[in-house]
């Protein structure tokens, strides 16, 4: 039998370490069911945080069911979650910048080399050796990091961020992803005030993309495949809003963007919308759909038009957007849920049924 167990996996424990409660899968078929999980023993660098809220991610999803086997095989039991707000617990000797009570959150990210020309240029996200949230190496226990769905996460310091406090605690924890995805991409391309923006899909991420880009003084169209979301789409910040499945109402919005966000999680026709691009404009894909899809080589050349692509956000980026979602008073729209719902949530987000983040109410984990 060829040994499958990953690096980490092999390494033994190195640290003390305690119980928390969590909600886990077993494997690529199996639902989510309560679980206990280990965290480490806070050290002098760490943040021992108890979790109130955690958003429901699409990659959750993903990831779960294994669906990114290609690029990020799951290992199992997975305990997904990168959304995460909590209140600060237990501090290390050398934690300076958060104390016990504090309001903090955790995205994505839980560690990463710090040396790499990534991480000096505060892009942990691209760094060879960083760790994801969850499904990453756990370099502390051995095995893989276990993310947000659990009453409890212990992180190092440089990967805590700070809450405004104007900003509610269940809205805001989905921006630990959903906002900083759809920020980074907002900014790396120059959306300011007069821009004409697209955002494709009215979901966690493409609802944040519609209020951020809002707020930076955008033109905002959403594209969408569920006309009873229109209403919604105006009320979130946009100034139009085109059925996509509707011929008639994507030909009027031809060769006139600046910038379009593309965030659908599943397989769809991105030519059709690389053909909205004003000449020069840029479309980047946020959506992480299983399968590759096919793009002509006159989507993009007749207006030298570009497809790219974001992930993410590096610490730095991160506390900015919060900053500025403070500033805008923007959090997500949330549908809070016990985790004892979250397999019904996970079926509700395939059919695009959520208004517009699951945010799990952590405590509903103490009757576990
Ligand atoms: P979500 O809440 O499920 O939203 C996805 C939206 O896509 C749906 O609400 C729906 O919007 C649209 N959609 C779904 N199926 C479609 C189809 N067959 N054709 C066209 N549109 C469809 O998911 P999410 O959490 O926002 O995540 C979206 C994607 O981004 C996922 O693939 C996720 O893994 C990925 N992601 C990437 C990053 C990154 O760093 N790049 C970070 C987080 C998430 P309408 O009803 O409006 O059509
Ligand atoms: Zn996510």
């Amino acid at each position: 039998m060829p040994d499958t167990t990953t690096d980490a996996a092999k390494q033994p424990a190195k640290q003390s370490s305690h119980k928390a409660k969590a909600y886990s899968a077993a494997s690529a078929s199996s639902r989510l069911a309560p679980a206990a999980i280990p965290r480490r023993d806070p050290t002098e660098r760490d943040v021992q945080i108890e979790i109130l809220f955690c958003g429901v991610c699409h990659s959750d999803i993903h990831q779960v069911r294994d669906e990114w086997h290609a690029f990020m095989p799951t290992v199992y039991p997975c305990v997904p979650g990168h959304e995460i707000v909590g209140r600060v617990t237990k501090i290390g000797s050398g934690v300076t910048t958060f104390k016990p009570g504090d309001l903090a959150a955790v995205g994505c990210l839980v560690d990463s080399d710090r040396t790499c020309r990534h991480c000096e240029d505060a892009l942990e996200q691209f760094c060879p050796n960083a760790v994801l949230t969850y499904n990453g190496p756990d370099k502390h226990l051995g095995g893989v990091t276990y993310g947000g769905y659990s009453d409890s996460i212990v992180v190092d310091e440089h990967f805590v961020l700070s809450v405004p406090s104007n900003l509610d605690p269940a809205g805001a924890a989905p921006l630990l992803c959903a906002g900083i995805t759809t920020y980074s991409p907002l900014m790396h391309w120059g959306v300011t005030k007069g821009k004409k923006v697209g955002v494709v899909g009215l979901g966690g991420l493409g609802h944040m993309a519609v209020k951020i880009a809002h707020a930076m003084g955008a033109h905002v169209v959403v594209f969408t495949t569920s006309p009873n979301k229109k209403e919604d789409a105006i009320r979130l910040g946009a100034d139009e809003v085109v059925v996509s499945r509707n011929p008639d109402e994507m030909q009027k919005h031809a060769g006139s963007f600046d910038f379009i966000l593309d965030a659908v999680a599943a397989d769809h026709d991105v030519g059709a919308y690389l053909n909205m691009l004003a000449r020069d404009g840029n479309m980047t894909l946020v959506g992480a759909p299983e399968k590759p899809f096919a793009v002509s080589a006159f989507g993009l050349i007749g207006g030298r038009h570009s497809l790219s692509g974001s992930m993410i956000g590096g610490i730095k980026e991160t506390q900015e957007m919060l900053d500025f979602c403070g500033r805008h008073d923007i959090t997500a729209d949330v549908e809070v849920i016990p985790i004892q719902k979250i397999n019904e949530a996970y079926e509700r987000m395939l059919k695009s049924d959520v208004k517009y983040r699951f945010a799990i109410d952590m405590a509903s984990l103490k009757s576990e």
